[in-house]
C-alpha cells in the first residue's frame, strides 16, 4: 500500500528542465499563444489567484529557441509542464499589481483587493499543466495555482483579435519570431489627436535608441502602433479630482503614490495590443503631467508631454521589459521595506551585499575598486538636506511676499541671500559628485537603492534607474536589457 502511494506521488511529480536545456518549439507548441486571464486577490499575508478566460492569440512572436528564460525575475513564475513526459516546456517570470499592493498600508491592515492580470505561454500542442507560483518575502517560490489546459477545449475564444483599431508598422525590420515586437497604445488621444500620437511615438522611438542598448541593437527591434480614440483626452488624476473617459481607464495617484500612474484595466489592455504580435506593451497617455510606472512582462506606462517624459520612458521600461529595480532612495515611497532585509533581491542591478567579494555583477566591477565602495553621499546627502531646506525657506518667503505680510526691502535681502546659498550648495553637491562619477564612471557597490538608504547596494553611482544626468543606463542594466531583448528576438 505505501509503495503504491509512494508510485502514484513519483508519476504525478513535474520534471524540471536543466539549465539551458530548451525544449523544441515544433515538438510541443503550435505558432500561436494562449492568454490565460487571471483574477489575483488578496492582502498583504495571503494571496489567491483564479482564472478567467482563455484567449487564443494567432502567433506566438517570441524567439522560439528561448522557452525556458534563462533568468529568475519578477515575483511571479508561469510554468508549463507537457501531460505525456511531464517535462517543464515553458517558464517565465512576471510581475503584478497585486504584488505592489501588498507592501502598501492597506494591505498590511488585511484589504483584499482583485487586480486583473493577463499571462500567455505559447499553445500548446496537447494537453498541458500550468502552474503558477508566487515568491514569499524570502524570494522561494509557493505554488498558487495549478491546471491543466487543452488545446482542444473549446471554451477558448478563438475569435479574431481585430478591434477596428488603426495599426500602423513605424519600424519594421522583419520576422515577429526573431525581432523584440514593441506595441505603443493610444490612451487618452481623442480622434482628433492621431497624428499627435503618431509623431509622440516616433519621439518616444527615437530618444529610446538613443540608449544604449538599444541604440546599438536598433535592428533587432519591430514598432508598431494601435491608435483607439478616447471619448476625452489626458487621464484620470484623483487628487485633481480630475477623471477622464479614457480607452485604459489610466490614473495618476496609483496606491496613493503622486506621480505613479498605472491602468488597472489588464485584460482591456492585452485585448487591444493583441491586434498586433507583440512583447512588450508600451501605453503612450496624452498628457503634460510628470508619472509613469512599469509592471515586469506587462506593460510600461508614461505621459507624452512632461519635458522629462522620455527620460521616464526609458526607466519604466526599464522595468516592463527587463525587470530592472529602482536604484533611488527616497522617504517619498510608501512602500513599506520593499525588500526583505538579509534577502538578495532578484533583480540584476541591486544588491544587498551579503556576500561582498562574489557581488552579483562581479565581472563588470572596475579592477581593485573598493567593496562597498564609498562616494561621499552622506557628504551629497546632508548638503541636499540642507539645500531642501533654504528652498522651503525660500518657498515660505515667497508666499508671505505675495499675501503681503512680510517688509519689502529686508525681504528682499533675505532672498537674495538664500538664493546665493542654495546655488552654493548646488555646486558643493556637484563638485562633489564629480569627484566620485563624472571625471571616471566606475562600477563597484554604492549604497542607497532599492528605496532604502541603508543595506542595498546599486553598480554605479548614475543610472537611469535612479538619475542620470547623461541619460544613460550602468553598465549592469545594460547587460540586464541586451539578455532581455535575446528573449523575444535573435543575434
Ligand atoms: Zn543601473
Amino acid at each position: 500500500m505505501r509503495h503504491w502511494t509512494l508510485s502514484l506521488l513519483m508519476m504525478t511529480v513535474l520534471l524540471p528542465a536543466k539549465a539551458q536545456e530548451q525544449p523544441s518549439f515544433g515538438e510541443f507548441f503550435f505558432d500561436r499563444a494562449l492568454r490565460i486571464e487571471l483574477f489575483c486577490t488578496g492582502d498583504a499575508r495571503n494571496e489567491e489567484v483564479t482564472v478567467g478566460s482563455l484567449i487564443e492569440e494567432p502567433i506566438w512572436p517570441g524567439n522560439p529557441a528561448v522557452l525556458l528564460q534563462p533568468f529568475e525575475r519578477g515575483h511571479h513564475k508561469v510554468s508549463v509542464y507537457d501531460s505525456v513526459t511531464k517535462r517543464l516546456i515553458y517558464a517565465a517570470g512576471y510581475d503584478d499589481m497585486l504584488g505592489e499592493y501588498q507592501t502598501t498600508a492597506p494591505a498590511q491592515n488585511g484589504i483584499r483587493r482583485t487586480f486583473e492580470r493577463a499571462v500567455r505561454i505559447p499553445m500548446p500542442k496537447r494537453a498541458a499543466f500550468v502552474v503558477l507560483e508566487s515568491r514569499d518575502r524570502k524570494n522561494l517560490l509557493h505554488t498558487t495555482a495549478k491546471f491543466q489546459i487543452d488545446p482542444r477545449d473549446v471554451g477558448i475564444i478563438r475569435e479574431s483579435p481585430d478591434r477596428g483599431d488603426r495599426i500602423m508598422h513605424p519600424i519594421a525590420n522583419g520576422d515577429p519570431h526573431t525581432h523584440v515586437d514593441l506595441v505603443f497604445l493610444a490612451e487618452g488621444y481623442t480622434a482628433a489627436e492621431q497624428a499627435k500620437f503618431e509623431s509622440d511615438v516616433n519621439r518616444f522611438v527615437g530618444a529610446l535608441f538613443t540608449v544604449e542598448p538599444y541604440a546599438s541593437l536598433k535592428q533587432r527591434f519591430n514598432v508598431s502602433t494601435i491608435f483607439r480614440p478616447s471619448v476625452e483626452e489626458g487621464t484620470d488624476e484623483p487628487r485633481q479630482h480630475v477623471f477622464r473617459s479614457t480607452v485604459l481607464q489610466s490614473s495618476f495617484n496609483a496606491f496613493g503614490l503622486d506621480r505613479y500612474l498605472l491602468t488597472e484595466d489588464g485584460f482591456a489592455l492585452r485585448r487591444m495590443a493583441a491586434e498586433v504580435p507583440y512583447d512588450a506593451i508600451v501605453v503612450l497617455v496624452n498628457s503634460p503631467r510628470y508619472g509613469g510606472g512599469g509592471i515586469y512582462n506587462d506593460y510600461c506606462i508614461t505621459t507624452a508631454d512632461h519635458r522629462a517624459s522620455l527620460q521616464v520612458f526609458a526607466h519604466e521600461f526599464g522595468h516592463a521589459f527587463a525587470g530592472l529595480a529602482d536604484e533611488y532612495y527616497s522617504s517619498d515611497v510608501a512602500y513599506n521595506e520593499f525588500y526583505a532585509p538579509g534577502v538578495e533581491p532578484l533583480e540584476p542591478n541591486i544588491t544587498a551585499l551579503l556576500d561582498p567579494p562574489n557581488v552579483k555583477w562581479k565581472d563588470l566591477l572596475t579592477p581593485g575598486i573598493p567593496v562597498p565602495t564609498p562616494y561621499g553621499r552622506d557628504l551629497v546627502d546632508s548638503l541636499s538636506a540642507r539645500r531642501w531646506s533654504v528652498r522651503d525657506s525660500l518657498g515660505a518667503l515667497r508666499r508671505r511676499e505675495k499675501d503681503g505680510s512680510g517688509q519689502g526691502s529686508r525681504m528682499r535681502a533675505t532672498e537674495t541671500e538664500w538664493k546665493r546659498e542654495d546655488e552654493r550648495l548646488r555646486l558643493q553637491i556637484d563638485s562633489v559628485r564629480e569627484a566620485y562619477h563624472w571625471s571616471e564612471p566606475r562600477v563597484g557597490a554604492f549604497e542607497g537603492a532599492g528605496y532604502a538608504a541603508r543595506g542595498l547596494y546599486r553598480p554605479m553611482v548614475y543610472c537611469l534607474m535612479i538619475s542620470s544626468p547623461t541619460n544613460e543606463f550602468c553598465l549592469v542594466c545594460r547587460r540586464a536589457i541586451a539578455r532581455a531583448i535575446d528573449l523575444y528576438s535573435v543575434r
